[in-house]
């Protein structure tokens, strides 16, 4: 088994690093009904498959996107023909979604046109996965529709790359914004200590640590 697993109050998460610069696609499935969510499908589709393959297997009934960079979308349009599930995304996101085959010959990095998204989010929205309920937060800087999805009763926040391990995503592709992922940052920042960070690439981590040992939290609360 290559990929990481997690056990949270009813939810199970997969984990996987995939494609050429390490983007993390998760998988969440509800315990109770076996329900689940492919979160950024990034890459090797196969590989996706084979986290909901194992067991217990979960029946992937959407597709959410936390942004639309290549990476996090180069296996998106055949995750939509392997799962028959819809694909939720911000629509500020729709430059970028609309340009994934550009983006994908600049990274080198072959896509095809991404099938139109099904729904859009807003603000505030509820994602719900089985019995599972989550959040949607929108945090744009990194790109204009980047959204974070919080699971408040198992603690749990898919920071996609607004927040790292002791960093945080870059803001000089189109669309970044530094200032304004500073202001997004202080929104997650709000949540328990406890809660477990998920995020676009490299390792785990929880809100708490990143207050203690992230730099640019700190800058975002010196400037706010
Ligand atoms: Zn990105
Ligand atoms: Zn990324």
């Amino acid at each position: 088994m290559s990929f990481q697993t997690i056990d949270r109050h009813g939810m199970l998460i997969r984990a996987q690093a995939l494609g050429k610069i390490a983007t993390n696609s998760y998988i969440v499935g509800c315990e109770a009904t076996g329900q689940g969510a492919v979160i950024d499908s990034c890459a090797q589709i196969d590989a996706i498959e084979a986290m909901t393959k194992a067991k217990p297997a979960l029946t992937v009934s959407s597709l959410l996107q936390t942004h639309a960079h290549i990476d996090h979308v180069a296996a998106l349009a055949q995750a939509r023909t392997l799962f028959d599930a819809p694909i939720y995304i911000h629509p500020d996101e729709m430059p970028l979604y609309e340009a994934a085959p550009l983006q994908g010959q600049m990274f080198g990095i072959h896509t095809p046109p991404l099938p139109p998204p099904d729904k859009f989010w807003s603000d505030g929205d509820e994602v719900t996965i089985g019995q599972l309920t989550g959040q949607v937060m929108l945090t744009p800087g990194h790109t204009p529709g980047h959204v974070c999805l919080y699971f408040e009763a198992q603690k749990v926040l898919f920071s996609g790359d607004l927040l790292f391990a002791g960093s945080i995503g870059r803001t000089d592709l189109p669309g970044g914004h530094a200032p304004t992922i500073l202001k997004s940052l202080l929104r997650v920042v709000e949540l328990p200590d406890d809660t477990l960070v998920l995020s676009g690439h490299g390792p785990a981590t929880t809100i708490g640590r990143e207050k203690t040992h992230n730099p640019f939290i700190r800058m975002a609360r010196e400037r706010a």
